[in-house]
């Protein structure tokens, strides 16, 4: 199979935003993507799955998930639906055949395959938050393992005091339920990340990337208070930066 290069990623990532421009200028009450074709719409509907298939291969390689765990999904920007990735399939090579889309009143719209047993979670948390259009479920070890020792993530990095902001931890729920779900969504108000007791963590963002740096951002910071606190005592960031470096980057 033919590598993808940088520059052909740009020139992709490139077209995708043209095709996304479209539907912010356009206005209808449709369902479907505004503004664009059939064969636009499929356009959209492959790039969102290839991207998934990307983020759920490298949270893979990272050791964020195992052979079968964690979901991701992204949001068909101007709809209601989302792509989701399938149940009990092996999460480090899907392919885009394997995703399933949703609508967001939960029925299954597209897709052969049974879709991850969280949709509950990830509706809740498309119909709570408009400026939600990807989650990233992961099974991050150390943020995890922080969390079972009752240790909050402590903003003594630049990346957890200004891209993360509090991360909460939502109390412990049965996976696939409707009762994680409500936990999860009653704790991502207002965040960028939450972590499910005793299971994972989800973050979200305005696009697939920008929750998957977010993912992989916490588990980089937890990975540097455990072995600072194994080691010593963190340096904090100095006091005078916090408040300055909060309003500079827009965290809460
Ligand atoms: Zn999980």
């Amino acid at each position: 199979m033919k590598t993808e290069t940088y520059i052909d990623r740009i020139e992709r990532r490139a077209y995708i935003q043209i095709v996304l421009l479209l539907l912010f200028y356009t206005d209808t009450e449709s369902s479907a993507p505004r503004g664009l074709t059939m064969n636009e719409d499929h356009i959209v509907d492959e790039e969102i799955k290839v991207d998934i298939c990307r983020t759920m291969a490298t949270l893979y390689r990272r050791g964020l998930i195992s052979a079968t765990g964690g979901n991701v999904s992204a949001r068909i920007l101007g709809t209601n639906d989302f792509w989701i990735t399938p149940h009990a399939i092996f999460k480090g090579e899907l392919s885009a055949s394997d995703l399933v889309k949703i609508g967001l009143g939960g029925n299954v719209v597209e897709g052969s395959k049974k879709p991850s047993i969280e949709v509950p979670m990830h509706r809740a948390i498309y119909g709570k938050r408009p400026d939600v259009n990807a989650i990233v479920h992961a099974h991050n070890p150390v943020t995890l393992g922080l969390a079972l020792a009752g240790i909050e993530i402590q903003p003594v990095t630049v990346e957890a005091a200004f891209a993360l902001g509090n991360v909460p931890v939502a109390p412990f729920a049965l996976p696939g339920t409707e009762e994680l779900a409500k936990a999860a969504v009653r704790h991502i108000v207002g965040v960028k990340a939450v972590v499910l007791q005793n299971h994972g963590v989800v973050g979200v963002g305005s696009d697939l990337m920008t929750a998957e740096a977010t993912v992989e951002k916490l588990e980089e910071v937890s990975i540097a208070q455990w072995v600072a606190c194994g080691l010593g005592k963190p340096l904090p960031i100095p006091r005078k930066y916090i408040e300055t470096g909060k309003r500079l980057y827009e965290v809460s």
